[in-house]
């Protein structure tokens, strides 16, 4: 407790110029675990400022002169990471070893783009005529603006800092309001690792007078948002009027298909992992399983089994595999949407409820539920549920699979399982997802591109891709 200049702008840490604080609580106890500045948008402005005074410099640099920060911020995050999976697992619930892997992948994206921001280069364009010559360069954008969620509170952090700063940006984050600690830690690592003044800034605190000033503000070239598409859209028509650039990475509703190909007990452990890992709460979580007719019934036994030989409790606990949701707002709506379907009948295989008393006592825990059953109307449909409950749908055609699944106005990831190699091709390139997942749940690494169509987003992060958000293309030509 007590932890209040947790401001760091231009290079100094300091309080909030309203005086306002905000205290973080423990989703599996409501225990008070820290307590940070809640900054203004005066603090925003001068934030926003240190960003753009900083910026020359930071952007004259080369990628090689900039990939040592970057890889001193990666060796600081692996020496420090015991203690930054424990400060994750205290303000967001999640079980200590996802927390720990979630460190190690923040880790590995520093390392990645250390090495990715050497590699900008621009192109020699052909000249229609032979007195021309023409290049197209790349720069970096300008102050960005970071915004980010709770359920990766390091990772979504790391996954826009790292690359911006690699392609010489100054940046400015406001963090998720439930978990501004762990970056408030990773900015005392950047203070370690040497970052000059200002190319770095943080401001926590609530939403809205943070995010007024970011909007408003010319300075800010581009907004990277993760979060909800109802935030994404209110960003975006903000930015309009300053015309920022903007890459979004927003909710899903993602479609898990087993064909009756499919090797079953890993389609099994691929739908438990992909439904359940963080409690629900990521946004490639599986919405709306789709299981064809002819395996539904063992397939719905073998995964409820599954479900049932976890632990649930808190993330601190070292037996716990499913811990608490982040909130009440977001037990209530689990809750709801299960009472919704079940209301509409649904049939529940198990799970169904809170769970309450004991090692529950205090925190926000919803019993991972299993649904058969799920048709529309039902919320759990077409809302993204962002909690451990999980609708299995039946279907008997690819053609029907494939309508079911994209009956979605999100566009995230998709999961599909079969041996069938024509509908390993097929399916994905019939499917709206911009991350789609045949025979595994977790995708590929930061080197590859990740992100949203529809309503889940625009740009990519990971790779190549995740800079280019990052950079301007100007065109020079010379007359010779
Ligand atoms: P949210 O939109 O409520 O909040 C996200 C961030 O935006 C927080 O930092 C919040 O403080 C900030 N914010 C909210 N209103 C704002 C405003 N008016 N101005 C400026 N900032 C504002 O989302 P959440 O509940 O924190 O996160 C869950 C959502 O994020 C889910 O929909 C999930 O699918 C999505 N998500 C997407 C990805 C992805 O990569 N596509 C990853 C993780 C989470």
């Amino acid at each position: 407790m007590g932890e209040i200049g947790t401001l760091y702008i231009d290079g100094a840490w300091s309080t909030s110029s309203t005086g306002e604080t905000l205290v973080i609580r423990d989703p599996s106890s409501q225990d008070p675990v820290g307590e940070v500045s809640a900054a203004g948008r005066d603090d925003t402005r001068s934030a926003i400022r240190a960003a753009a005074n900083a910026f020359p410099a930071w952007a004259a640099r080369s990628g090689a002169e900039r990939a040592p920060f970057l890889l001193r911020v990666r060796d600081l995050l692996l020496e420090h990471r015991d203690g930054l999976a424990a400060t994750i697992t205290a303000e967001m619930g999640k079980p200590l070893r996802e927390a720990w892997g979630e460190v190690g992948g923040a880790a590995g994206m520093f390392e990645y783009y250390a090495e990715e921001g050497k590699r900008v280069g621009g192109t020699i364009v052909p000249s229609y005529v032979t007195n021309r010559r023409s290049h197209a360069i790349r720069q970096p954008v300008g102050v960005v603006a970071a915004i980010t969620p709770w359920n990766f509170p390091l990772a979504t952090v790391a996954k826009k800092l790292a690359p911006a700063l690699a392609a010489g940006c100054t940046v400015l984050l406001k963090p998720a309001e439930a978990t501004p600690t762990i970056a408030v830690r990773l900015f005392e690592l950047f203070e370690r690792a040497g970052l000059p003044a200002g190319v770095a800034n943080l401001v926590t605190g609530l939403p809205s007078a943070i995010g007024e000033e970011i909007l408003s503000n010319a300075d800010v070239r581009l907004i990277t948002f993760t979060g909800s598409t109802r935030t994404g859209k209110h960003l975006m028509k903000g930015a309009a009027d300053t015309m920022k650039r903007i890459a979004l990475e927003l909710g899903g509703h993602a479609p898990f298909i087993v064909f009756e190909d499919a090797v079953i007990d890993d389609a099994v452990q691929a739908a438990y992992t992909a439904k359940f890992r963080n409690a629900g709460q990521v946004c490639v979580n599986t919405n709306r399983l789709f299981v064809h007719e002819s395996i539904a019934d063992d397939f719905v036994a073998a995964l409820k089994e599954l479900v049932e030989s976890k632990v649930v409790g808190p993330g601190a606990d070292d037996a716990t595999d499913i811990g608490p949701l982040v909130n009440e707002a977001a037990l209530h709506k689990a809750l709801e949407h299960i009472e919704d379907a079940r209301t509409l009948g649904a049939q529940v295989v198990t799970g169904g409820h809170q769970l309450s008393g004991g090692r529950f006592e205090g925190g926000y825990y919803c019993a991972p539920t299993i649904l058969r059953g799920a048709k529309k109307p039902m919320r759990i449909m077409s809302e993204e549920t962002f909690g451990p409950v999980l609708p299995v749908t039946t279907f008997t055609t690819d053609d029907e699979a494939i309508a079911l699944a994209n009956d979605s106005s999100y566009g995230l990831a998709a999961y599909v399982f079969t041996q069938d190699a024509r509908r390993c091709f097929v399916i994905p390139e019939r499917l709206a997802y911009g991350s789609i997942r045949v025979n595994n749940d977790t995708g590929d690494g930061i080197h590859a591109p990740f992100g949203g169509v529809k309503e889940s987003g625009i740009g990519l992060e990971g790779g190549p891709w995740g800079l280019d958000t990052f950079l301007v293309t100007k065109s020079v030509s010379y007359q010779i």
